[in-house]
């Protein structure tokens, strides 16, 4: 079943470079209602099991080492058609391949250091949300 929510994370490089508001702006700007978000930072366990499916790549120990440094934002967010949209909101996983306006064009510095998270689909997005969030903390 489609869901008209998704989960996001403003990673430890958007906090570290002062752009947590201007991101939360165009995600409001963009139609996304805000309906849980909270800083908090990820222990190694934690990214571990978040990027699990990722386990295999090359990448893995420099994504978990690079999620963990400092503090995420961590968001649900509410619009119709929320993943995908998002998804085309944030653009491409390597900011040099993201459309202009978006917002690892804006503000990620490469592909690991990419700014922001947006789940890939309708399923994602619930284990994710329920990953971070307790039903008491979602609006
Ligand atoms: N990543 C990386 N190197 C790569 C691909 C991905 O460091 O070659 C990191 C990057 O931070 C990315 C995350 O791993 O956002 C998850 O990768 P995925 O392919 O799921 O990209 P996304 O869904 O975030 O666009
Ligand atoms: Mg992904």
């Amino acid at each position: 079943m489609a869901t008209n929510r998704t989960f996001t994370m403003l990673k430890p490089d958007a906090v570290e470079k002062g752009h947590i508001g201007a991101i939360l702006e165009k995600i409001s700007a963009s139609g996304f209602r805000i309906v849980a978000m909270k800083l908090t930072q990820m222990t190694k366990a934690d990214a571990e099991e978040f990027y699990a499916i990722h386990s295999e790549r090359p990448f893995f120990g420099e994504l978990v080492e690079y999620m963990t440094r400092g503090p995420i934002v961590a968001a649900i967010l509410e619009k119709e058609n929320a993943v995908e949209d998002f998804r085309t909101l944030i653009g491409a996983t390597n900011p040099a391949d993201a459309a202009e306006g978006t917002i690892r064009k804006l503000y990620a510095a490469s592909i690991g250091e990419n700014a922001v998270h947006g789940s890939d689909s309708d399923e994602n997005a619930a284990i994710e949300g329920a990953f971070h969030f307790a039903g008491r903390d979602m609006f």
